[in-house]
């Protein structure tokens, strides 16, 4: 009898494991994952303009039943998606190392950036605003309001992944009084604090305390823009927090350690990088990151500094965290 071509083979328990534990990140069957990665990735792959190979192409087995057992006999392309979807990476345009010391013209340009996720937060050149990446497009707050970017802007730091709402795990959250009450809560859902989260949460919120920083000129250490920044006050709105947990060992010197979120209204016209917040009532996303990819500069001034690496995590935090 000839081989059907979408034949199954006997995982390896490693990998039968690593699959159930993905499943698991996101407290969904991992049959039923299985099954939605393969659509997921086909058009993931065309909303980033990627060309899809012609092994995806020629896909056709989607014979799973609903247990976990069927994983004992998945094909092997399924077994290939769902690994990939366990890896998608953070991906960081220039470490924040480079903008904690004043380096703050970045080689990248934000459509770029794009590419690598939909997801995601950041800033501009010269420290220009607060940038907010949510279902692909790039949202810039910065002192006149929020516009949105044409992608040919360039930019010393952005962090994105590519999320998925299907690919996280969904939880609902509980009034809380300030964002420390709302971190506390999500690091409740986390399963590990040694990994990176990307978060999403839509909400209405009682009062968000946001903030955009001003282009600075030249050569300014982070630590010493707080004094041109531009600070909001919005009540009674609706709106998303996108944001990342992102372990002290990642952050630091590549990312923001800790919890980081930009705000973003419901309607587009409002936002920044959040100082504080009470909120009412809100749905959160939290997909569970186990890789990053950091794309280091090529530029002179960043291969010439002597980073001080030992300060950037006390200065981060001044930066990042409401003084008042
Ligand atoms: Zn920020």
């Amino acid at each position: 009898m000839a081989e059907e071509s979408h034949s199954t083979i006997k995982l390896k328990p490693a990998t039968f494991h690593r699959l159930q534990d993905f499943a698991a990140s996101v407290g969904r069957p991992a049959a039923e994952l299985a099954e939605e990665a393969i659509d997921r990735f086909l058009s993931e792959q065309q909303d980033l303009q990627w060309k899809p190979s012609s092994e995806l192409e020629a896909l056709s087995s989607r014979e799973l039943s609903q247990d976990g057992a069927a994983l004992q006999s998945m094909s092997s392309q399924q077994i290939k998606f769902m690994r990939q979807q366990s890896l998608v990476p953070l991906y960081i345009a220039e470490p924040i190392i480079g903008i904690v010391d004043g380096l703050l013209q970045g080689d990248h340009s934000v459509a770029e950036v794009l590419r690598k996720g939909n997801l995601g937060l950041g800033t501009l050149n010269g420290l220009d605003g607060e940038v907010v990446v949510l279902d692909g497009v790039a949202y810039h707050q910065g002192a006149e309001g929020v516009k949105v970017l044409t992608g040919s802007e360039r930019t010393p730091f952005m962090s994105v992944t590519l999320f998925s709402k299907a690919r996280s795990k969904q939880v609902e959250l509980s009034p809380v009084g300030d964002l420390q009450g709302l971190e506390g809560q999500l690091k409740g859902h986390f399963r590990s604090t040694n990994v990176v989260y990307a978060l999403l949460i839509e909400g209405s919120f009682l009062y968000v305390k946001s903030r955009a920083v001003c282009k600075q000129e030249g050569s300014v250490r982070l630590k010493d823009v707080a004094g041109s920044q531009v600070v909001r006050e919005h009540t009674d709105e609706s709106g998303v927090l996108v944001g990342f947990w992102c372990p002290p060992f990642v952050g630091s010197n590549l990312n923001v350690p800790g919890f980081h979120f930009h705000f973003l209204s419901a309607d587009r016209q409002r936002g920044g990088h959040v100082l504080q917040l009470r909120m009412e009532q809100g749905t959160g996303w939290l997909q569970e990151i186990h890789r990053a990819q950091v794309d280091l500069p090529f530029r002179g001034d960043f291969l010439d500094s002597a980073l001080l690496t030992s300060q950037a995590s006390a200065d981060l935090r001044a930066a990042e965290q409401d003084r008042s």
